[in-house]
């Protein structure tokens, strides 16, 4: 492919994640080159955030789809979030409501959720499971 195959990360700003989290995106869906949209604590923003929050991370993604053709975006939470701390089991929670929340922006695209664990390893969620 002449430009390259783009995935996306609405991914926490820590900097431990964003290698873990881009090395996966682009071993398991083909992709080239990922798209990294950093905030504190992402999936609960994207969970739980106001309006704006969830706007503006919206804008961002948009841009990433629309102009790279980005074929997949990923919701990360991981281990030890200063932006969100809370147990794995909310965090999954998090990560899940943001699944549904980015679904229902309708882009036409792959969703997914990842989970950066305490080894900083990168666990997929399963479907339905956790
Ligand atoms: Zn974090």
């Amino acid at each position: 492919m002449a430009t390259g195959s783009f995935a996306t990360a609405i991914n926490c700003m820590d900097g431990r994640v964003q290698s873990p989290v881009k090395h996966w995106l682009k071993d398991n869906t083909g992709a080239e080159y990922v798209d990294m949209i950093t905030e504190p604590g992402a999936d609960k923003l994207v969970a739980d955030g106001s309006l704006s929050q969830r706007e503006a991370i919206r804008a961002k993604v948009l841009i990433s789809v629309n102009n790279r053709k980005s074929g997949c975006i990923a919701i990360v939470g991981h281990h030890d979030c200063a932006g969100n701390p809370v147990s794995k089991q909310e965090h999954l929670k998090h990560i899940r409501k943001a699944i549904a929340t980015v679904t229902s922006w309708n882009l036409g695209v792959r969703v997914l959720g990842l989970w950066v664990n305490d080894k900083w390893v990168v666990e997929p969620l399963t479907e339905s499971g956790s």
